[in-house]
């Protein structure tokens, strides 16, 4: 296949290094350059030859410019792929605009992180027309390891949001609990032990522990380095928050965690941390 892959950013330049390694990829990016990559000129250029053209950008803005100008320079039949995590309304006016100019669109954000990018690991939640699944498929296979196909366009953002308001709750939950297992005189240890076989167990406490020599390796073993960094579970928050306004949900979690996230990044130092650094934030704190 033919790949265009508009943003070349941490996520977008090793899963176009793993395309390139068994189809032709022409890449671009406003800034970065990476080596070993063939580049255009422009987002168009890139993508006017293309079978698929995968966008991974940083939002929905910036996304539906860069659809604007793609779009009409794509083959009649090629599919546009995102792969940024965007709110669900701009993932959709994307498709209906690809769709009214010949084209398919599936929106499929990843779960992995970095790591998930570098290795081909990456977890993908697609939304769009089967057809154009199954045609991108064997791309998922080669930048990541799964790929759920979650309905309609859209979709794929959709669940995106609701899992990554649980992590943002669970690992609230989880760093607070620490916390006071600590004022409570109880062994970290022990606490792991006894909650990741028990009812309070979940992805933040089991493979993610907050917990410094906890756990499985993860970021609280590297000084909180991300990671998946505060400022990104920042966002995913605020796109389930718009998510829930736009569709009349009640959050009340959600919305809690999303303004913690919001305090920690904005005005305690959060910014740069691993999510996971709730826990030390937790650890200094009072009742007030
Ligand atoms: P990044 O900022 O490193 O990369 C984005 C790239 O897009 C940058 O290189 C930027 O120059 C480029 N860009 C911006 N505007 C452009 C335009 N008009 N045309 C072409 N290129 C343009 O971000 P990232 O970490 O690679 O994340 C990309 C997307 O993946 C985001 O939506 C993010 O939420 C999502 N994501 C990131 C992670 C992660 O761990 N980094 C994990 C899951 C999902």
């Amino acid at each position: 296949m033919k790949i265009g892959f508009i943003g070349l950013g941490n996520m977008g330049a090793p899963m176009a290094a793993n395309l390139a390694k068994s189809h032709e990829v022409v890449g671009f990016d406003t800034i970065a350059a990476p080596a070993g990559l063939t580049l255009a000129q422009s987002a168009a250029d890139a993508a006017n030859d293309a079978d698929v053209v995968i966008t991974m950008l940083p939002n929905g803005e910036i996304l539906r410019a860069v659809a604007a100008e793609i779009h009409p320079a794509m083959k009649a039949g090629a599919i546009h792929l995102d792969c940024s995590t965007v709110d669900v309304e701009s993932a959709r006016a994307v498709a209906a605009e690809a769709e009214a100019a010949g084209l398919s669109a599936i929106d499929a954000p990843v779960s992995g992180g970095i790591g998930g990018a570098t290795n081909g690991t990456l977890t993908f939640m697609a939304g769009g027309p089967a057809a154009a699944f199954a045609t991108v498929e064997p791309l998922f296979a080669i930048m990541g390891q799964k790929a759920v196909h979650c309905g309609p366009s859209g979709n794929g953002q959709a669940a995106k949001i609701c899992n990554n308001m649980i992590l943002g709750v669970t690992m609230i939950a989880t760093c607070e609990a620490f916390a006071l297992a600590d004022k409570l005189g109880l062994d970290r240890q022990a606490m792991f032990d006894v909650v990741s076989t028990s009812s309070g167990a979940s992805w933040s406490v089991n493979a993610y522990c907050p917990a410094p020599g906890i756990g499985p390796q993860s970021p609280s073993d590297n000084g909180y380095k991300p990671g998946f960094a505060a400022e990104l579970m920042l966002k995913d928050l605020n796109l389930s928050q718009m998510a829930a306004e736009a569709a009349d949900a009640d959050t009340p979690m959600g919305q809690a965690a999303r303004d913690l996230y919001a305090q920690f990044v904005e005005n305690e130092g959060g910014s740069g941390k691993d999510f996971s650094a709730m826990l030390p934030r937790f650890e200094k704190r009072h009742r007030t």
